[in-house]
């Protein structure tokens, strides 16, 4: 098909004398005009005069219906240097377009039959068909669904844009009726059979012939022939190599109607009937998929150029037809050899969990043998198994039960796809540029497969929290990293859903502590902590949060849906945690974070860089969509919090020598998705690693870390090590962690635990003014480690440092079978002065020598009420 600027004017010039063949038609045929009309009060329920048909008549676009024949070119696959890296080609290019003759006439019947009985009959469009279909679709009011021609579906699959409106049905019924003025009934049935759209990113009978049954369409069967007629109103539905069973109640349908029209004998039906064709598609299929080699990169660059084109009012028909048979050339991003240090790395078991550790085996085998009878059988089975060896002892078994002595194996495939699963994605946070990706390891099946990297859709875990918690909160809210909030156990009550009460990933039974008590949100990025990033959330409204994510380029969050009854929505308080209705792509997810590595510039990931046509013009030209999401000083300063991740946090196994490096883990609380995107001053990667069918791990979670590690230090191995850049505006202050304030001396630095005084990056105008107020000293016991009492001496008096919370912890509502593993809680200065007191010191004469029990502590016995010489307490606090 030409696409060329010259038919397009062309076509714009025979535009303009629409109006006269229009008026044409209306005199000719009065009729006509009523059937329009019919159909405009039916369908629209309001009584449409002629005047709005002609407007519809007249916005219709005219066709060179000549031109849809499509040419044959060879298409590249071209590096930004322009050198080819691939031809791009469905089977013979050349020969694709098969003419009527060379098209049986029981693969013509088989269309006609099921989806246009009165061909030959009618003038375009069928109105015994639409009066039919408007009393099937009378509740719903709904035409367009059903009663096309074949002429229309001409129309719809080379003109028409696919939108579902009135106007639009008009349009098709009426160009319907001038393409059959302007061609045959066979060259429209022509057209019609090599433009259909029949599964599998094929069009037309010739295509699906080489697709499904490996033959010319000129060898099918009318078993086959029935087949692929059955694909064309749904191809998923019916798509036969995954949904066999439905394919094959319409398949029966077609031959039934094909014996009912005398097109075939009673003999010819019961053989079609009989005839194994559902197992041979599986063999073809998986000689297909063996045969296929282009990348994950080369079929995602194909996807993207496709889409684009759609958007441009391209129609799948013409866009398929344009890239592999249009002679075009599509530079892509990729880097040849930072592919090859992903590709390597894939393919190196090493990486990947063992098989004590987690692994499972899927299985697909198929095979066609020459019985001993003289017939020919397909067999295919899947399955999966927990070993390599166990695959072995499948395939032996199962060949043993398909192929008989003396019997001639006439095709063998089998794939092995492993899991675990992964995929891997390298970007150019800069340009946008997708340098690298893989998208599985193991077999990669077929061409233009589901992408484990740009199409799965899995759950971000924890790699939301920055992006949804502490992204808008500093940036918008003046929060800053050396904020504190207190780790202890917390309900929120939601409105509409009711209390809500987070969980941490360290709140095991085995784990010291359950809680963490204070710490600045720098801590929280760095540990991944969940109640800190709810209770960011909780401050900063989950509308600002969901906003932010959208800016950072995610499409598959929900803001509000209905689905089978039930409201779903995105927007809530676990958001940053990462759990979502229906997931996140992989190279979403990278390029959210690129946003943070660039400066807080979101740039959309790019494929490709430009198309051009045959004759060296441009087709299409893909500049990055790019915004700015964030303030430069918030990409800073989460940046060089993510360093600590990396440094010392939750991924160090992805940490390497000689460059700077900031990241994010993600791992959702069910361990079913684990992820890590990091970047460095030259790229960001991220990688995913989960079950295709979703389960949880089994494996210590860091081999996609470590993986990612070892890629990224081969692809930095000759570049300089850098900072982060800083922006304008940063200062570096003290602060105390405990309270986020400027520290206090001789209390903050003298936390029995150490120090907690850091150096801490904030945006000029944020940085704390007050001294902590969280540390405090007071005397105690250096004995007892209690509050002294007047019997105590002088020189075991001393000053010690303690927390006190702001807002203080409720022991009292406390389980007290499982109380809280709060690990600063030991440094709280005692919330009840009672019985706190030193109870080793007392009055000598009547204090008899302290006993020590079993554990060598003191054992106490309590003072009698009213004892005159029980001691009195002294307290100073500072
Ligand atoms: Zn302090
Ligand atoms: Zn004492």
């Amino acid at each position: 098909m030409n696409f060329s600027k010259h038919t397009t004017n062309k076509k714009l010039r025979s535009l303009n004398s629409n109006h006269k063949k229009v008026t044409t038609l209306i005199g000719t045929s009065f009729v006509r005009i009523l059937v329009f009309a019919v159909v405009l009060v039916a369908v629209g329920g309001i009584a449409a005069g002629i005047g709005i048909a002609n407007a519809i008549f007249d916005s219709a676009p005219e066709v060179d219906f000549e031109s849809m024949i499509p040419e044959g070119y060879t298409s590249f696959i071209k590096d930004q240097n322009g050198n080819v890296l691939r031809e791009l080609s469905i089977g013979d290019a050349n020969r694709i377009y098969v003419e009527i003759d060379q098209i049986p006439q029981h693969v013509q019947d088989a269309f006609i039959v099921i989806e246009d009985e009165r061909f030959y009959e009618h003038n375009g469009i069928d109105m015994r068909g639409i009066f039919r279909a408007i009393f099937v679709n009378f509740q719903s009011g709904d035409l367009s669904e059903g009663a096309s021609t074949l002429t229309q579906q001409v129309i719809k699959n080379n003109v028409l844009s696919t939108e579902k409106s009135f106007e639009r049905k008009i349009q098709e019924q009426y160009l319907a009726v001038q393409a059959e003025k302007a061609l045959e009934k066979d060259e429209i049935l022509e057209l019609y059979l090599n433009t259909a759209a029949l599964g599998r990113g094929t069009h037309g009978v010739q295509a699906a012939a080489t697709r499904y049954f490996s033959k010319d369409v000129s060898e099918l069967t009318v078993a086959e022939a029935a087949v692929i007629a059955s694909i064309t109103q749904r191809p998923t539905y019916y798509d036969p190599v995954i949904n066999p069973e439905n394919n094959r109640e319409r398949q029966l349908i077609i031959l039934q109607y094909l014996y009912n029209a005398e097109k075939i004998t009673r003999e010819e039906l019961t053989y079609a009937v009989a005839e194994d064709v559902y197992g041979h598609i599986q063999v073809v299929n998986q000689e297909f998929e063996a045969n296929s080699d282009y990348t994950y990169f080369v079929d995602e660059a194909i996807r993207r150029v496709r889409d684009d084109l759609k958007t441009k009012g391209y129609l799948a028909n013409q866009a398929t037809n344009l890239i592999y048979r249009g002679g075009l050339s599509i530079y892509i991003t990729q880097d040849l050899e930072m592919q090859a240090v992903l590709d390597n790395a894939f393919a190196n078991e090493d990486n990947f969990p063992t098989f004590e550790d987690d692994y499972n085996a899927y299985l697909q085998y198929s095979m066609s043998v020459s019985k001993n009878d003289g017939s020919i059988e397909h067999y295919y089975k899947d399955v999966v198994l927990p070993s390599d060896e166990d695959v072995e002892q499948e395939m032996a078994n199962l060949k043993a039960e398909w192929v008989q002595e003396g019997e001639t194996i006439l095709s063998e495939n089998h794939f092995v796809i492993p899991q675990p699963q992964a995929a891997m994605v390298v970007m150019d946070y800069y340009t946008g540029h997708v340098k690298a990706m893989v998208s599985g390891r193991g077999d990669k099946i077929g061409n233009n497969i589901f992408d484990r990297a740009t199409q799965a859709k899995r759950q971000p875990g924890s790699t939301f929290k920055v992006l949804a918690a502490y992204l808008p909160a500093i940036d918008t809210m003046g929060f800053t990293l050396g904020d504190v909030y207190d780790d202890v156990p917390y309900t929120i009550d939601v409105p509409g859903s009711g209390p809500y009460t987070p969980n941490n990933w360290y709140n095991t039974k085995t784990s010291a502590y359950n809680f963490w008590g204070l710490s600045t949100i720098r801590e929280g990025i760095q540990w991944s902590m969940n109640l800190l990033a709810i209770k960011t959330i909780a401050d900063i409204g989950i509308d600002t949060g969901f906003d932010y994510l959208k800016r950072l380029g995610f499409t598959t969050l929900i803001e509000k849906e209905e689905r089978n009854g039930q409201i779903f929505t995105d927007k809530v308080i676990s958001l940053p945690l990462g759990g979502v209705t229906d997931g996140v792509t992989l190279i979403e997810l990278t390029a959210a974070y690129g946003a943070i590595a660039n400066g807080g510039v979101y740039t959309e990931p790019i494929f490709y860089t430009k198309v051009l046509n045959h004759d060296g013009s441009i087709l299409l030209l893909k500049e990055p969509e790019s915004h700015t999401v964030m303030k430069e000083t918030t990409s800073f300063l989460l940046t060089n919090a993510m360093e600590d991740v990396v440094r010392s946090g939750t991924a160090t196994p992805a940490k390497f020598d000689g460059m700077h490096i900031a990241g994010k883990t993600g791992t959702t609380s069910d361990s079913k998705d684990l992820a890590f995107i990091g970047y460095t001053p030259y790229y960001i990667a991220g990688i995913w690693m989960g079950h295709d069918q979703p389960e949880k791990m089994k494996h210590d979670k860091s081999y996609h870390k470590i993986l990612w590690g070892n890629v990224m230090s081969e692809l930095h191995v000759d570049l300089e090590d850098r900072e982060f850049p800083m922006p304008e505006g940063i200062v570096r202050v003290s602060i105390c962690t405990e309270s986020g304030l400027r520290p206090v001396e001789g209390l903050c630095d003298n936390d029995p635990r150490g120090s907690t005084i850091r150096s801490e990056y904030f945006v000029q105008g944020t940085q704390p003014k007050d001294s902590c107020d969280v540390h405090i000293s007071a005397t105690v016991c250096e004995t007892s480690g209690f509050f002294p009492t007047e019997f105590c001496p002088e020189e075991v008096l001393v000053d010690k440092v303690f927390i006190a919370r702001r807002e203080p912890l409720i022991p009292e509502n406390w389980d007290p079978e499982d109380p809280p593993r709060i690990k600063d809680y030991e440094f709280e200065i005692p919330a009840s002065m009672e019985g706190e007191f030193c109870p080793i010191h007392g009055h000598e004469e009547l204090a008899p020598p302290i006993q020590l029990d079993e554990f060598g502590n003191p054992i106490i016995e309590e003072p009698t009420e009213g004892d005159p010489l029980s001691p009195e307490p002294i307290v100073e606090l500072d």
